[in-house]
């Protein structure tokens, strides 16, 4: 087959489509012990504070940890957590389910506040929890479940944590950078994302942004050489360096993302486009026939979870392979209550785009012979 002049549109929870500018940023070699790229590190770790409405002057800092953005949350628990520590998780999905894996794996004592995909974790449950069990240290949440796209509200949530003087530690991958997160009023210790998300770069690492003093945990602490956030840091400290190799075409491709996001006007500029990108999908798919899964109260300008037709001639493989032959990637779902696929809303997409999937949808649908209004 012959290439295309331009790559299919990714409509998922990431990694997303990046701008050609982005891409172009990795056309170099970096040195990894050069002056001259940890210069360009030690100036990323402080933009993404600076996103964070953080100062080091303050105490606070950025770890940038190779990997996938599950390196970063596992990270925080292997690295951050005491030896005798216990963690509440607060899980509506996946993302909230991951973290209960990693405490299993990591052997950390810990308890689970479930609620179920379509309602977001309870501030009021989490006060009775946190009362009746004084060996809960740590309480961690997820910001956007990426696996419906509903928000949690972590500042709530947060307040409470802070009441009972315990850690919080905040999965914000899917969030950071596309809506505003106050660390004062929601009392955030540990917050995580990655490059790939809304900041618009690829993927490589995740990024961790906390205290020094926490960062930096007692010696004997970390249960992981690889993950250790304080090492970390301070190989950060001592020379700009990771440890190990650093993830050197996604840094510098990040660096490009973070100008382009100033450049949208950060925060409020790049989560005004997200949210005209989900009200335009929303209602063109509504028009077309299709049904959203969440309540719109918590539902995020993030992803959007849609029921499948009611159709014994719809399978989400064939409609997923007709929309990608248009040029447009979808995201299946990943929930237990309903049968649904995403579409997200981030990344290098305009409401334009938008537009475009909506009306490639109704094409694959026809071609499926499949009526979706009478
Ligand atoms: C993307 C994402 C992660 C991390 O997933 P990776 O595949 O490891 O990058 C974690 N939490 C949430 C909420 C996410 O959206």
């Amino acid at each position: 087959m012959l290439p295309t002049s331009k790559d299919q549109l990714l409509f998922t929870p990431g990694p997303l489509t990046t701008s050609l500018s982005v891409k172009k940023a990795m056309l170099h070699d970096a040195g990894s012990w050069h002056w001259e790229f940890n210069n360009r590190v030690t100036a990323i770790r402080q933009r993404v504070l600076a996103i964070a409405g953080l100062r080091q002057e303050d105490g606070w800092e950025t770890v940038l940890l190779q990997g996938s953005g599950t390196f970063g949350v596992e990270s925080v628990f292997s690295s951050c957590v005491p030896r005798t520590g216990k963690v509440a998780v607060l899980s509506n999905g996946a993302y909230g389910e991951r973290m209960v894996l990693m405490l299993q794996a990591l052997g950390i004592d810990h308890v689970v506040l479930r609620t179920i995909e379509d309602t977001p974790s309870d501030p009021v449950t989490l006060d009775q929890l946190l009362t009746a069990d004084a060996a809960i240290t740590h309480v961690a949440a997820v910001h956007c479940e990426t696996t419906t796209g509903i928000l949690n509200d972590i500042t709530a949530l947060g307040q409470v944590v802070r009441r009972h003087r315990r850690s919080y530690i905040v999965d914000a991958m899917s969030s950071f950078a596309a809506y505003p997160i106050d660390f004062a009023a929601a009392g955030i210790d540990f917050l995580i994302s990655s490059a790939n998300k809304c900041l618009e770069g690829v993927p490589g690492f995740s990024f961790v942004i906390g205290r020094r003093s926490l960062l930096v945990a007692p010696e004997g602490t970390a249960r992981s050489l690889s993950l250790d956030l304080g090492a970390q840091l301070k190989g950060f400290e001592k020379n700009g360096q990771f440890r190990y190799t650093p993830p050197t075409h996604s840094v510098l491709a990040f660096e490009q993302a973070l100008n382009e996001f100033d450049a949208e006007g950060g925060v409020a500029g790049r989560s005004e486009r997200y949210r005209t990108n989900h009200a335009t999908l929303l209602a063109g798919m509504r028009n077309i026939g299709f049904e959203s899964y969440l309540p719109a109260a918590v539902q995020s300008h993030i992803i959007t979870s849609f029921r499948f037709p009611k159709n014994p001639a719809f399978t989400f493989d064939a409609f997923y392979r007709r929309v990608a032959n248009k040029g447009f990637i979808l995201y299946p779902g990943k929930i237990s209550q309903a049968d649904t696929f995403r579409i997200g809303n981030i990344g290098r997409l305009f409401p334009n785009d938008m537009r475009q999937v909506v009306y490639a949808i109704g094409e694959a649908i026809d071609e499926m012979g499949i009526k979706l209004r009478p």
